[in-house]
């Protein structure tokens, strides 16, 4: 970096990171057997909400529309890397590149999911008991990129949980644990899944556990 005074500013430029998957795998081992573990939903259901809050920021800069991370005031931008952006209310500046490095290739981009992200936010903050939060969390993670303007391409689980790539989070997600007690309204949102799985094969096939017959 050339200018110290930019640096300082990338320095108020924070992603949340993406959750841990061995929390979410707890998450339906807990549920399945009947029990809310209340703090482990709050955990999981915050994390998942910064997360959301980073990927809507992210994705709205790249689309020309920076936030000042310093007083939340949009930035108009034309993409161009050594342009050198100002905030003219609080006067943060950074350069739209150095800008862009800070989230490139972190999974922030929200793609054709942009509206779950964005409906997550509001659902987690609206609902009042825990259950009504693993609710919101459960419809979160099932969801798939363009379902719901075309086929449903890929999981949003690479956006929001910790893995390797798009194929190792989707057989996270396909191998969550579900049973006899498992909340009614979970194993719906599942059998959905299942479908919307199948159609997604033919972009981003896995592997998929075998099953009972
Ligand atoms: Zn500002």
């Amino acid at each position: 970096m050339e200018d110290g005074a930019e640096k300082y500013d990338l320095a108020e430029v924070r992603w949340a990171p993406r959750v841990n998957p061995g929390k979410i795998r707890r998450l339906y081992e807990t549920d399945a057997r009947g029990i809310i573990d209340e703090e482990l939903i709050e955990d999981v259901g915050f994390a998942l909400y910064s997360r959301c809050q980073s990927i809507l920021i992210a994705t709205e800069a790249h689309a020309g529309r920076l936030q000042c991370p310093r007083c939340g005031n949009i930035i108009p931008h034309h993409g161009k890397r050594d342009a050198v952006l100002q905030c003219v209310r609080c006067a943060w500046r950074v350069r739209w590149g150095d800008y862009h490095k800070t989230y490139q290739d972190r999974h922030l981009h929200g793609g054709g999911a942009m509206a779950a992200f964005q409906s997550y936010i509001e659902e987690f903050t609206k609902a009042r008991s825990p259950r009504d939060r693993m609710l919101a969390i459960d419809r979160l993670i099932h969801v798939f990129h363009c379902e719901l303007v075309q086929d449903p391409v890929r999981s949003v689980g690479i956006n929001l949980i910790y893995g390797r790539n798009t194929r190792e989070v989707t057989e996270f997600l396909d191998r969550l644990t579900y049973g006899e007690a498992s909340t009614p309204e979970m194993k719906a949102t599942r059998d959905a899944w299942d479908k919307k799985l199948e159609i997604s094969q033919r972009y981003h096939p896995i592997r998929r556990p075998e099953r009972d017959p």
